[in-house]
């Protein structure tokens, strides 16, 4: 209800300002991060273009972009998750991008084929446990349908996109029957029924209600770095293992971005996108939010550098957007609420 109010509030502001307008850049964001405000006007002062911003639920927001077609104002969409920004592509809202500057940045794993959008931050989706009550940790996703864990897990719920993501990403790897197998064992060792947010799951452990718990690392390091009620104060008792170090690595999820197909403001949204690849952008996603840079050598915020190096999954994100379907499908049989 307040999102929409707020969106229908800032939908009357844009559409009074003309979508095309020298130095304006009109973008629509799901992040739901204060700390964007800070890539936001950091970009107005090295280039002198407006930001002028719509946040929203990314589902509400590529309805949007469908809905106004030709006439959309919107320059930049920009997404926490492969399968939204997928599905943007997949219904033609972005348009391809031809910068030798973001071909070199971003990591030919974390951009798509067509070069409609690209990924900008990451973020391993990685498992905790309580370091009182579990003596052997899972060390690998496959490890979580084991009979040992039962009654233990918390995880988010279906319809989460971090969860689809992971599921297609292990459908990916193990093909549809071995994760299918896996799903049903795993909501046989839930704790309970899935609920809440990243930050909730982690709450389970220090609350007692939840001995292993999956989690984005940006939560959890965000409780390192300053006080997240339920979680901080108890943050000792929560170990991490980055799941299979030996063989597939850690599931990755990304936030990023495209150009919308018919931005009025092209070559703006593009020297923002080029922003969000450079030192100073690439330091805010990792400083402000705890995320990891896509950009190579961007340092990394002291909260995130504290869980240590992992081997991440370099599976190619277009390989998850492929199996998204396959993981809903999965999901639902195996009633995973
Ligand atoms: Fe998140």
């Amino acid at each position: 209800m307040t999102i929409k109010t707020s969106m229908l509030a800032l939908a009357v502001a844009l559409t009074a300002a003309p979508a095309f307008a020298e130095g304006e850049l009109n973008l629509y964001s799901s992040r739901h991060y204060d700390t964007d405000d800070r890539l936001y006007t950091e970009f107005t002062e090295a280039t002198g273009i407006t930001v002028n911003r719509i946040e929203g639920n990314a589902d509400e927001l590529i309805a949007r972009m469908e809905a106004e077609g030709d006439n959309s104002p919107v320059d930049v969409f920009m997404t926490v998750d492969t399968v939204r920004i997928t599905r943007a592509k997949e219904m033609g809202l972005l348009q391809p991008v031809e910068s030798a500057l973001l071909e070199e940045k971003i990591p030919a794993n974390l951009q798509d084929d067509d070069n409609q959008w690209f990924a900008f931050s990451k973020r391993a989706r990685i498992l905790f446990y309580d370091k009182n009550d579990v003596e052997n940790p899972p060390m690998t996703y496959q490890d979580l349908a084991k009979p040992e864990y039962e009654g233990m897990i918390c995880i988010r719920s279906s319809s989460n996109v971090y969860t689809q993501n992971i599921v297609a990403a292990l459908v990916a790897h193990l093909g549809e029957e071995a994760t299918a197998e896996w799903a049903r064992a795993v909501v046989g060792n839930f704790a309970r029924d899935p609920q809440g947010g990243d930050t909730d799951q982690l709450r389970g452990i220090v609350s007692g209600e939840c001995d292993i718990a999956m989690s984005n690392t940006y939560y959890f390091a965000r409780a390192l770095r300053k006080d997240v009620s339920g979680l901080s104060d108890s943050i000792d008792m929560v170990g991490w293992v980055f799941p299979n170090q030996d063989d597939i690595g850690a599931h990755v999820n990304i936030s990023g971005g495209g150009v919308a197909a018919n931005a009025p403001n092209r070559d703006n949204a593009v020297a923002f996108l080029e922003y969000l690849a450079s030192a100073q952008a690439q330091d805010y996603f990792s400083a402000g939010n705890d995320e990891y840079p896509v950009v190579d050598d961007a340092p990394l915020a002291e909260s995130v550098k504290a869980l240590g190096d992992f081997t991440e999954d370099a599976i190619p994100l277009s390989d998850i957007a492929d199996n998204i379907s396959a993981a809903q499908k999965i999901l639902a049989d195996a009633g995973w609420k």
